[in-house]
């Protein structure tokens, strides 16, 4: 019972636990072998587990190698579980301030060194003085995460360890006040073999952080590609019809939508290739992208078609906004084969008030519209029920670079 219960037998599975998660993580890089951040951690598995077999198998390694070492392999695995993190989070990776931690422990040991008891007090102090500041550190990268990205379990992260790195602080006064016995072959003492396990239960429960983070951001990145269309950047159709309709299932609110097709866009892929096409798209996509907020979805939602959704607004308004986005368009430039090149959109509009809250009659009154402004000549907006509201869109693309700079 004593003998399961030592600090080498628990070191022994820290190690063992070390060497577990180092399995786990060599798998993941096998599918992702660039990823830096799996390398720092695996690293910081790799090195305390050599260093705890080293420590465990004290009485048949010279002194030098299980007690300086073992803590020089220690300390580089808690560097290695920050530099992982921090890395992991798009920061680069300072390889200075690590090294002169890591290596301190040689001059702070021999400085100091005045007796066996006081360079082994020196050495505990300065490694949980080292792993409290490390763990903050990683405490302090999951808070502040990544911009643009929102992982739920950043702040089990912060949890974690912060608790690892206060176990450290917390432990410091006790190679003061208790000693080590370090005189017998295995160091005997109850305050480290509870730190020993408290390291066993905080290494577990980092480990699955880390993973679960990685999983998240995996996660994220598959619903990101799933919803947006690749060439644009916009919400995809099935995103796109997905949004509206859970705006018109939750709320009792108005709501606009808006159907762009762009004119004649086959002749400029037939004139000046796909490629330039790609751009056209590119551009009115761009166009889109600066209306939308809060109160307006924008998606792609089908080859040169593309959908606006308003919340809570309909009427002249939106006829207003429909004919400015025409008129922007108009005198969009985009480089093509020979000089630069204009296109222009035509639109069809639909409100929730006359065409009513499901998408599918929504969008098929927008289509309709759509059709029509397309018969009336192209670059212009149009409601199907509202020949009122038609707005003559400018006549001739040309002219509308011109009446902008006068
Ligand atoms: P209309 O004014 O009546 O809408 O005429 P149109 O030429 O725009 O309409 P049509 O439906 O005949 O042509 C649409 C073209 O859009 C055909 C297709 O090759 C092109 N297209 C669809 N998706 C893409 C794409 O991703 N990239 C490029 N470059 N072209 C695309
Ligand atoms: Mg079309
Ligand atoms: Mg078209």
């Amino acid at each position: 019972m004593e003998l399961i219960l030592s600090v080498p037998a628990t070191l022994l599975c820290l190690s063992l636990v070390y060497v577990f998660f180092l399995i786990v993580i060599s798998c993941a890089l096998q599918t992702s072998p660039g990823a830096t951040h799996l390398k720092f951690w695996a690293l910081s598995f790799w090195s305390p587990a050599l260093g705890g077999i080293l420590i465990v198998l004290r009485p048949y390694f010279p002194l030098w190698m299980s007690d300086y070492l073992g803590c020089l392999l220690f300390l580089t695995g808690l560097a290695c579980a920050w530099l992982g993190t921090r890395t992991f989070f798009g920061r680069p990776a300072p390889v200075l301030f690590p090294l002169l931690v890591i290596f301190g422990l040689l001059p702070t040991g021999i400085v100091l060194d005045t007796s066996f008891e006081r360079m082994a007090l020196v050495r505990q102090l300065y490694i949980f003085s080292a792993a409290g500041v490390f763990f903050a550190l990683a405490a302090a990268e999951c808070g502040r995460g990544k911009k643009g990205e929102r992982l739920p379990s950043a702040w089990a992260g912060v949890l974690v360890f912060g608790s690892f790195s206060l176990v450290h602080f917390g432990a410091l006064p006790f190679p003061v006040f208790d000693p080590i016995d370090l005189t017998t072959s295995m160091p005997i003492s109850r305050w480290l073999f509870v730190m020993v396990v408290l390291s066993l239960l905080h290494t577990v429960a980092v480990a699955f952080v880390c993973l679960v983070l990685a999983k998240e951001r995996v996660e994220i990145r598959v619903q990101h590609l799933a919803n947006t269309d690749a060439l644009t950047g916009l919400w995809n159709r099935r995103a796109f019809v997905d949004l509206v309709q859970s705006h018109l299932q939750t709320t009792d609110a108005a709501g606009t939508l808006m159907v762009f097709d762009l004119d004649r866009f086959k002749r400029i892929n037939d004139r000046h290739g796909h490629l330039v096409g790609d751009r056209v798209l590119q551009a009115f996509a761009g166009f889109l992208l600066a209306l939308e907020g809060p109160r307006v979805i924008c998606g792609r939602i089908g080859g040169e078609e593309f959908a606006v959704y308003v919340m809570g607004r309909q009427g002249p308004d939106m006829d207003r906004l429909a004919r400015k986005v025409c008129l922007g368009v108009s005198i969009l430039k985009v480089p093509g084969k020979d000089g630069r090149i204009f296109f222009t959109t035509s639109v069809g509009l639909s409100d929730t008030s006359t065409s009513g809250r499901v998408f599918d009659s929504l969008y098929d009154a927008a289509d309709h519209a759509l059709y029509l402004a397309k018969r009336r000549g192209r670059n212009r907006s149009h409601r199907r029920d509202a020949d009122a509201l038609l707005v003559a869109a400018p006549p001739r693309i040309i002219d509308a670079g011109a009446r902008l700079s006068a």
